[in-house]
């Protein structure tokens, strides 16, 4: 049977994980903390005790952690899966990691016979449980067609951009553009909270207006309500993405990316308060009333 070995159970490694006991793959699991493998074990998942012990006859090895030093440390670390994966093995980067890591890695797995793709996902923790992720794939033509039998579990729309790097490059200016969009409703919320407008009519207004994207829908109701509970994308996520973008945008632009760099400037608050919280309880930060003079 063919074998998968998955590295990183957080809230989106979780579902993606199950997915591939869905298809029938034999699934090894490796996560820092045991405990959120635990009800995929009860359904037929091996647990690993390190990642190098997961990668053991792995056909694929899928990892979905959380930034690049977590990626490393799965990858190349001591007891990292590039330790006994085989020549040959499929190395699928899930995780949204910068673009220097991303083609850093291509080049580390690649020299150990590892054939590496960078595949970031677009969606939430449910589309991730129910394998309708979009997949931002970087690799090889005929890397990425050795690949997707074990990308078509997790995703139902796989878009190519081109070679290792690229699906990471689509990945960041995406959360960028979110970034900007989410910080940029905070402080109008913000403001017209602390003009006293009705902010029924203002939400109302804003979600059937021009500036209404899906950003902004998603985010509104909740930030108008300050109801953060279920958080699907955190505040240091949030930040992490929007940093590696505008790492990527200054060695590849002429000019200082100013708004990008205010929305990084604004999710640094907001992860330095509230790093594991919602990624829009940002308003809470923002909407405070001037201090009389
Ligand atoms: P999460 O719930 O915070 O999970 C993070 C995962 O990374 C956990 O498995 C965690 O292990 C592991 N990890 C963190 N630091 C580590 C380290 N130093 N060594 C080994 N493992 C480490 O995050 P998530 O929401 O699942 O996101 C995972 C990735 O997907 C991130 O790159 C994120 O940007 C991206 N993403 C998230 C969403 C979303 O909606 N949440 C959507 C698209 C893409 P523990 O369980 O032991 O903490």
């Amino acid at each position: 049977m063919t074998r998968v070995a998955f590295i990183g159970l957080g809230r989106m490694g979780h579902g993606m994980a199950g997915r591939y006991l869905d298809a029938g793959f034999t699934v090894t699991l490796w996560n820092r903390s045991k405990a959120k493998a635990e009800d995929l074990i009860a359904r037929g998942a091996l647990w690993a005790t390190s990642p190098e012990d997961a990668a053991i006859d792995a056909d694929a090895v899928v990892t979905m952690v959380a930034d690049d030093e977590a990626s490393r440390t799965v990858w190349l670390g001591l007891k990292g899966a590039a330790k006994t994966a085989k020549a040959g093995t499929i190395a699928i980067e899930c995780s949204t990691v910068s673009y220097d890591h991303a083609r850093e890695m291509g080049r580390e797995l690649n020299a150990r016979g590892l054939i590496y793709i960078d595949c970031p996902v677009m969606g939430l923790p449910d589309a991730a449980a129910s394998g309708k992720l979009t997949l931002l794939a970087g690799a090889d033509a005929a890397d990425l067609e050795r690949a997707r039998p074990y990308l078509e579990p997790i995703g139902s729309t796989i878009r190519h951009f081109g070679a290792v790097g690229s699906g990471t490059v689509y990945k960041l200016i995406n959360n960028l553009m979110g970034a900007i969009q989410i910080a940029g409703l905070a402080e109008g919320l913000a403001i017209a909270e602390q003009a006293g407008l009705d902010m029924n009519l203002v939400l109302e207004s804003i979600l059937s207006g021009v500036a209404a994207s899906p950003q902004v829908q998603r985010h509104s109701r909740r930030m108008v309500a300050r109801d953060f509970t279920g958080a699907t994308f955190t505040a240091a996520l949030r930040h992490k993405d929007a940093a590696y973008a505008v790492k990527l945008a200054e060695s590849l632009l002429a000019d200082k990316p100013l708004v990008s760099s205010a929305a990084v400037e604004a999710y640094d608050r907001a992860r330095a308060t509230m790093p594991d919280d919602d990624e829009g309880k940002m308003i809470e930060l923002v909407s405070q009333p001037k201090k009389p003079s």
